[in-house]
């Protein structure tokens, strides 16, 4: 709770007039188009996801990145890109999240990028593996006025934290975190505020109370316990858990599985927020690993004319209508 406010806080300080009357236009054209069936879109993206590279040091099974198994491109993003994103979006921007595929310290301008989100009063978040959290990169992440910072960690052993994130050094991992919060702790900061994400899958999810008691040990900002997409459900999986509250699945009781949460014709994050790749294509949202549903490249044209295009459109119409014709949309819990 306390995070939240906090979190809140600098939400707050990063609005604006136009931020938030773009907020209500996005919020009411969503509601018109329920209501009529048809896609209208009032506003432009309140928040965005922007991916600085694919590169990943790990090889975790169910990513792209991990798997090495992209068919789009893979690469990182220029600086002169994401600067152009952000001048394009920085008006209406109320959350960006630096990041969506791979693993974002491996940017070597990273922080830099976080600073100029900054500096044009954008509020910033970001994910990784904490691979990379040494003396110097703490001190750059402070210098860069990062909001958020999302932990990955599915593991409080090595043994069960290299199941999944194969490759992976958990010492590293616990140090770095114990570092950046002794630091900020020095330092007196309140950001970035840190969340301890905890992907709860079949295999590790008796270490659930462990994990709690650690994370009140060395004083994380937040732990969240999230639920596992798993690609191909239907005829069960090992990394479904048995604790069905952190499942997305459920057993039909003929040996097979279904969606916990009833598929309705319907997705708030079509009308709010967009994904960008590093190389400028603009995707649907983070569901879109591969890049299926490019709905328009920066490269050709500006961010408002894009989530405005055709293919926005033909997308959000379809989500109205049947939204089980969209692939990545059918395992989708949103
Ligand atoms: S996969 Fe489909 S339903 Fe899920 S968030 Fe993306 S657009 Fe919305």
């Amino acid at each position: 709770m306390e995070n939240k406010l906090h979190l809140g806080r600098a939400l707050m300080k990063y609005m604006s007039f136009k931020k938030l009357s773009n907020y209500i236009m996005l919020f009411t054209s969503y509601h018109v188009s329920r209501i009529t069936g048809k896609p209208r879109i009032w506003g432009f993206p309140t928040t965005l996801s922007i991916e600085p590279t694919t590169s990943c040091n790990l090889r975790c099974p169910e990513c792209p990145s991990g798997l090495r198994s992209f068919s789009r491109p893979t690469g990182m993003i220029e600086e002169r890109l994401f600067q152009t994103i952000i001048d394009q979006s920085k008006d209406y921007l109320t959350y960006l999240h630096i990041y969506f595929q791979g693993e974002p310290f491996l940017h070597p301008g990273f922080l830099k990028m976080v600073s100029y989100a900054d500096n044009n009063r954008v509020f910033t978040s970001t994910s990784t593996n904490a691979h990379y959290l040494s003396e110097k990169n703490v001190a750059a992440i402070f210098d860069s006025g990062l909001k958020q910072l999302i932990v990955s960690m599915d593991g409080i052993t090595q043994e069960i934290y290299e199941d999944y994130r194969i490759g992976g050094n958990l010492e590293k991992v616990k140090k770095g975190l114990c570092l950046l919060l002794e630091k900020r702790k020095e330092s007196k900061l309140l950001f970035p505020r840190i969340v301890l994400q905890f992907l709860v899958t079949g295999k590790n999810e008796h270490q659930i109370p462990a994990l709690k008691s650690w994370a009140k040990e060395i004083g994380v900002d937040e732990l969240q316990l999230k639920t596992t997409q798993i690609y191909d459900y239907q005829n069960g999986s090992p990394l479904i858990p048995t604790d069905h509250r952190y499942s997305r699945y459920l057993p039909k009781g003929d040996g097979t599985w279904k969606l916990k949460k009833q598929i309705e014709n319907k997705c708030w994050r079509m009308w709010q927020g967009a994904v960008f790749t590093w190389d400028g294509r603009m995707l649907p949202c983070c569901f879109d690993k591969d890049g299926q549903h490019v709905m328009g490249k920066i490269e050709n044209k500006g961010i408002k004319e894009i989530w405005r295009n055709e293919n926005y459109a033909g997308f959000r119409r379809q989500l109205l209508e049947d939204r089980s014709q969209i692939d990545i949309c059918k395992n989708c819990t949103e």
